[in-house]
């Protein structure tokens, strides 16, 4: 495979967060990132993009068939997304729980979606659900040289590494 984690150390996981066009649109950008920044996730990949049919066909592949498959592939085609890659002890999980659940409207405030958006469609950001996805998004979305491992000097703020 091409991203192999094994290099990372025991317990430290990699996911893939996207932050969709109505994040985007709304200029949210900025805010999103930073609850990620702030629990002490690390950044290692991100990029602006308009993704393609294809990718997003792609991505989003295990509800091919479904009836909101070809509407939410039209929806995060329609203007630019973020991609992102963070790291950390538990990193799928961890962003999953500050993602908040599909709903909006049944997400607890202090998530981001139960913050900050109102529709299932519509809500604003994805992240990888278990680390065979964290792994396949991260493949298809991002290449090897665009992501950058490195010390992140507060980590010995954040971890316990004995
Ligand atoms: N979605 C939708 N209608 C639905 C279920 C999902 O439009 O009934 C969209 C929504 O944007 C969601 C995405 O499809 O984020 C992927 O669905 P999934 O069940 O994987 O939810 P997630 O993992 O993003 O919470």
């Amino acid at each position: 495979t091409k991203f192999d984690s094994s290099h990372l150390p025991e317990g430290i996981e990699r996911t893939f967060v996207m932050i969709k066009p109505d994040g985007v649109q709304r200029g949210l950008v900025g805010s999103i990132i930073s609850r990620f920044e702030q629990k002490g996730l690390k950044l290692v990949g991100l990029k602006f993009m308009h993704a393609s049919e294809c990718l997003l066909r792609q991505h989003y592949a295990e509800h091919e068939g479904r009836p909101f498959f070809e509407p939410l592939v039209k929806y995060v085609q329609s203007g630019p997304v973020v991609a992102m890659v963070l790291e950390g002890p538990d990193a799928i999980k961890v962003g999953r729980l500050l993602i908040g659940t599909t709903d909006p409207s049944k997400s607890p405030p202090g998530t981001i979606r139960g913050d900050l958006a109102l529709q299932t469609r519509k809500n604003l950001i994805h992240g990888s659900d278990s680390s065979e996805s964290a792994q396949r998004e991260i493949e298809l979305w991002f290449g090897q040289r665009e992501l950058v491992g490195w010390e992140k000097d507060s980590d010995k703020w954040l971890l316990e590494r004995e």
